[in-house]
């Protein structure tokens, strides 16, 4: 192989147009760029950012991929590393962005692969999920659109709070719940309908390129026929096995995760979801329902109990207060809500691409959450040849890492503490994340940031956040960090309006 064409490098561009994901890579052999990876793109639904409009992203992608003879813009492959609107919005066919790209191909999670039976299921499962998800935010919306915000009672108030932070879940689907006046619902809006057809739309991409579709397995590689001489790349995730299901960390000592030890989250079983879907089904609608969990008919109304002694005396009474149940099916929802949530972010295709030459390592989660990290740790990937032959795991990789794409824009719950950013040993080790204030609860997690900060000794840059500028990143050398290291990152970074790229040698 001439060395020419053998990868030493790859820049690493984070676009900066809101809370989302968008990465292009481009692999450099010798200061020649030899093959482009774009990695999602996507944007959170109602959110925009005020220095960056999409367009301006287009433009440069288009700018970069296009070659010098004017043809149409080429990517030699794209990953969709999961089916939320912040990942992969701006593949929806409505926008047309990317119709005349030529696409080598492109790589998803084996849980999109139509012909995986156990993924079938698992889609089912969570299609259905979010069905139940938009029928409560439907009952929500008939308590708190009926009246005004200032005659509203506490309890309406808090319904109607309540109903914002489901809608607000609910745009990880593209499901739009949310409206000026609160929330707005669609009659017979396909769920999901957004984020799937965006997802179908980029198989036909590939498709119409001729390249099409790989649904990656973890343990495998990436076949190195899809792939520039110099580079490996190791699919970790998503999980195969029940770790798929497992979203936030353990409770107590064995919190896997930064933050307090805090009590272990409640986690719907089979039957409370069942329970659950079927008191949210649709055919038990009616147009009269007030945001009760229960068919019109069952139960007594609240008027008639005020009228009743006995009901007065027992349920009625402020003492006897934890007998109601009226709130309870609203924290199931709730709890079904980011349940959901995790789960998708589960299916995340897990990439860690690697440098032979150098064994640098890029990690690339997309938004993997606890289950997923913990499940890394059982593959073992046989590399090299002849007498050469060796096995690498999931420690080494991390070990390895000198660039980690934060997974799930630094939310508590998708970055693990033992079994991952203590594994990040490597002295460059430089985070990257792609977020934008106010955007979610709790992101960036704070903890999780002090720990980045200390494990890159300073080098965390962040996309759209005001308060994280990478700007400000460049203006004063890390105390952590020796002169020659500052130099380095320096000559290495590279701030634009619209991007920031590093390179990784
Ligand atoms: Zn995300």
């Amino acid at each position: 192989m001439a060395a020419d064409s053998v990868v030493d490098a790859i820049k690493v561009r984070m676009y900066r147009h809101g809370f989302g994901d968008c990465f292009l890579l481009s692999f450099m052999a010798q200061d020649r760029k030899v093959y482009s990876l774009m990695i999602d793109c996507g944007i959170k639904l109602n959110t925009s950012s005020e220095t960056v409009p999409p367009e301006h992203m287009l433009a440069d992608l288009r700018q970069q991929l296009t070659p010098a003879d004017g043809d149409e813009p080429q990517l030699d492959a794209l990953v969709a590393t999961h089916e939320h609107w912040d990942h992969i919005a701006f593949f929806h066919p409505d926008r047309k962005w990317f119709d005349d790209f030529r696409i080598g191909s492109v790589w998803m999670g084996w849980t999109e692969d139509p012909d995986d039976k156990e993924a079938v299921q698992i889609n089912s499962r969570l299609r259905k999920g979010a069905r139940a998800l938009q029928q409560a935010a439907r009952k929500l919306r008939h308590n708190s659109s009926k009246k005004p915000a200032a005659s509203r009672s506490k309890r309406e108030t808090a319904l109607a709070a309540f109903g914002d932070s489901i809608a607000d879940i609910g745009e990880f689907y593209g499901l739009g719940l949310k409206s000026d006046s609160g929330i707005s619902y669609r009659q017979d809006q396909k769920v999901s309908g957004q984020t799937q057809e965006a997802m179908e739309h980029i198989c036909k991409l590939a498709k119409n390129s001729g390249g099409g579709a790989r649904y990656l397995k973890p343990g495998t590689l990436v076949p190195a026929a899809d792939l520039p001489a110099g580079v490996r790349i190791y699919v970790l995730g998503p999980p195969r096995d029940k770790l798929l299901n497992k979203s936030n960390p353990s409770g107590g000592d064995n919190r896997e995760t930064y933050g307090e030890k805090k009590p272990a989250h409640f986690s719907l079983d089979g039957n409370g979801l069942g329970g659950f879907l079927q008191a949210m089904s649709p055919d038990q609608d009616n147009d009269e329902d007030n945001g009760n969990p229960f068919r019109k008919g069952v139960g007594v109304p609240v008027d008639k109990m005020s009228k009743d002694a006995w009901f007065r005396r027992t349920y009625m009474d402020k003492d006897q207060h934890y007998r109601n149940i009226d709130s309870d099916w609203l924290n199931i929802a709730a709890r079904l809500a980011l349940q959901l949530d995790g789960a998708v972010n589960n299916t995340s295709l897990v990439l860690a691409i690697e440098i032979i030459k150098t064994g640098s390592v890029l990690l690339f989660p997309g938004d993997a959450q606890v289950g997923s990290w913990l499940s890394w740790h059982q593959h073992e990937w046989t590399v090299g040849s002849g007498s050469r032959v060796r096995k690498v795991n999931a420690e080494e990789l991390l070990n390895r890492t000198v660039l980690y794409k934060v997974s799930h824009h630094g939310s508590h719950n998708a970055t693990l503490k033992d079994q991952g950013l203590e594994m990040m040993t490597h002295p460059d080790l430089v985070a990257m994340i792609p977020e934008q204030e106010k955007s979610y609860n709790g992101i960036i997690d704070k903890d999780l940031l002090k720990a980045l900060n200390q494990q890159c000794r300073g080098r965390v840059i962040v996309s759209a956040d005001r308060h994280h500028k990478p700007e400000d990143l460049t203006k004063q050398q890390s105390a952590q960090l020796t002169a020659a290291e500052w130099k380095r990152f320096k000559q290495k970074l590279h701030v634009d309006k619209v991007f920031v790229e590093y390179t990784v040698e």
